[in-house]
């Protein structure tokens, strides 16, 4: 039996359900031909916001945007506050805005947990395109396990990535606390294509982020 032929086929089922919410879905089983086909659907003078994703920093196709000519609004580099929350405005009237997913279902359903919520706001209206892109570590069974793998997981790592002082650094598990440090914000669930945004949703067979 091939390896990762388990994630594979819930890769393959999740394009399916996709396409049948209305989306354009693709699935690689590396990096390097979906970084290739991203780009190639990216107009040269398409201007680019991006919502913060470490999978789309792995894959490297911010650096290959910026070196042929895109103009990103990304903010990543600018200090928390208005500054940076001025970039993120702009970002949500960007020609492409660039996405990871926290978790996608077989059945298609997307769901994300986020502190400002810019990034879940541009992923549904702003951008003329969103594009999503997501590791097979993302894909679970069910609504469910999406919500329990945004909270447990992403969530926690995230607060780690960030150096949040919040209780689930401490116990790697997260109580729905009300610290003022709290990243978990905004929880959405999307069900089908957004009737106004053209999105596709880009699945390759490589753990990304988290
Ligand atoms: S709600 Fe609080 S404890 Fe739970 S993951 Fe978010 S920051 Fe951590």
């Amino acid at each position: 039996v091939k390896p990762g032929w388990l994630q594979e086929t819930k890769a393959l089922k999740a394009v399916e359900s996709l396409k049948n919410r209305g989306y354009e879905a693709y699935y690689h089983p590396s990096r390097e031909p979906a970084r290739a086909g991203i780009l190639e659907s990216i107009p040269l003078d398409a201007t680019i916001g991006f919502g913060g994703s470490m999978t789309l920093m792995e894959i490297g196709v911010l650096e290959a945007l910026e070196a042929r000519g895109n103009v990103l609004i990304t903010g990543i580099n600018e200090p928390l506050g208005p500054e940076r929350t001025e970039s993120r405005r702009r970002a949500m009237l960007s020609d492409v805005f660039l996405t990871g997913i926290n978790a996608l279902t077989t059945d298609g359903l997307i769901v994300n947990l986020d502190n400002s919520g810019n990034r879940v706001a541009s992923m549904v209206f702003g951008p003329k395109r969103v594009i999503m892109v997501t590791g097979v570590n993302k894909i679970v069974d069910s609504l469910e396990h999406a919500v329990a793998r945004v909270r447990n997981h992403a969530a926690v790592m995230n607060a780690g990535r960030l150096e949040r002082n919040t209780p689930c650094r401490a116990t790697g598990r997260c109580i729905d606390c009300n610290s003022p440090e709290r990243i978990c914000r905004v929880l959405t669930i999307v069900e089908r294509c957004p009737a106004a945004t053209e999105v596709s949703v880009w699945i390759i067979g490589e753990a990304l982020g988290f």
